[in-house]
C-alpha cells in the first residue's frame, strides 16, 4: 500500500537524494539502479526503455514507486552504514558474513509459522549463472537446501540440459523461510527477506541470473506483469545496494518455474528456449544427447 508523505518530508527527502546525487551516489533504490549504465548504446536505451515501459504496466508496483522516497530514506542508511560483507574480496567468505548476519532470522512472520530451518542458498559462491526460485517448500526446508524436492530435480535436468553441472551454478530464493502450506510468499515477505539475496548476488556477481517463476521475476526486477510479457528477453540488472563499483550488473532472464512444468509439462520447450538464450549468452552448448 502507497503510503502518502508528509509534504514537507517529501522536500526534504528530495533535498537529500539531490544531495547525495550531487556527491555521485545514486544507488539508493536499485530496482531502479539496474537498468543504469554509463556509455549506453541505443540498444541499450531501448532495452531501458522497454523496462520503464513494463514498469509503467505496474499495478501494486506503481504504489511503490511513488512511494519510493520512503525506499530511498531507509536505503539512505544502507548508503551510510556499508554491509558487513563490503570489501571481503572472498565471495565465499562474504556469502558466511551474509548469512551470519541473517542470523537465526525473525524479520517476518515466516519465522513463526512452521519453518523447520532457513534455507540460504547453496552452489558456486563464483558461479557465472544463478537461479532464483520463490521460497523453500517442505522437502527444502527439511534439508536446508534449495531445490532439493520434485522441482529441484527438474530444475537439475534442466541445468544438466544447458551442459553444466549443479555443484557451478548458484541457487537460491527470494524467501529463505518456507511459507506454510507451500503458499505464495506475501509481497511483505518477498519485500523484506529479498535485500539478503540481492546481497548475495552482487558478491557472487553472475554473469547471468534466470527468475524461475513470476514471484521471483516480479520481485527482482520490481514489475508486474504477466510471465508472457516477462519471458523471452534479457533484462539488465544490478541488485540494490551493490557496492563494486568495477561491477556493472548482470543480465537477467525469466523462465517459467520447475514446480509449473511439472503441472504443464507442454510448457517446457517454451522453458528450453528460455534456457538457450541463457545458454548463448554464456557460450554455453548443450551436450549430444541433452534432456529437456
Ligand atoms: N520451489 C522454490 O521456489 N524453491 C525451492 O527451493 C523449491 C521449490
Amino acid at each position: 500500500m502507497p503510503r502518502t508523505l508528509d509534504p514537507e518530508l517529501r522536500r526534504a527527502l528530495v533535498e537529500r537524494i539531490r544531495f547525495y546525487n550531487e556527491l555521485g551516489i545514486y544507488d539508493f533504490y536499485g530496482r531502479e539502479s539496474g537498468s543504469v549504465s554509463s556509455g549506453k548504446h541505443t540498444a541499450e536505451i531501448e532495452v531501458e526503455k522497454d523496462q520503464r515501459e513494463l514498469r509503467e504496466q505496474m499495478t501494486p508496483r506503481k504504489a511503490t514507486a511513488i512511494a519510493m522516497p520512503i525506499a530511498v530514506e531507509e536505503n539512505i542508511f544502507e548508503v551510510v552504514a556499508p554491509k558487513p560483507e563490503q570489501g571481503v574480496s572472498d565471495p565465499a567468505k562474504a556469502l558466511k558474513i551474509i548469512r551470519e548476519d541473517l542470523g537465526d532470522c525473525t524479520r517476518c512472520v515466516l519465522h513463526k509459522q512452521g519453518r523447520k530451518q532457513i534455507v540460504f542458498g547453496v552452489g558456486n559462491p563464483k558461479a557465472e549463472l544463478m537461479f532464483v526460485g520463490e521460497g523453500p517448500g517442505a522437502d527444502e526446508d527439511q534439508q536446508g537446501e534449495p531445490f532439493v524436492g520434485r522441482a529441484g530435480q527438474l530444475l537439475n535436468n534442466m541445468i544438466k540440459a544447458m551442459g553444466i553441472t549443479r555443484e557451478q551454478v548458484y541457487i537460491a530464493n527470494i524467501v529463505k523461510c518456507r511459507p506454510p502450506g507451500n503458499r505464495t510468499p506475501e509481497r511483505e515477505e518477498c519485500d523484506t527477506c529479498s535485500p539478503f539475496l540481492m546481497r548475495q548476488i552482487a558478491v557472487i556477481k553472475p554473469r547471468v541470473v534466470v527468475a524461475l517463476g513470476a514471484v521471483a521475476a516480479k520481485t527482482l526486477l520490481a514489475m508486474n506483469a504477466s510471465m508472457m510479457q516477462l519471458r523471452g528477453r534479457f533484462y539488465d540488472f544490478k541488485p540494490t545496494g551493490a557496492g563494486d563499483p568495477d561491477w556493472d550488473g548482470c543480465k537477467l532472464a525469466v523462465t517459467y518455474h520447475p514446480a509449473f512444468l511439472l503441472r504443464d509439462p507442454r510448457q517446457k520447450g517454451e522453458a528450453w528456449k528460455d534456457l538457450q538464450m541463457v545458454m548463448r549468452e554464456l557460450g554455453l552448448k548443450a551436450p549430444e544427447k541433452a534432456t529437456q
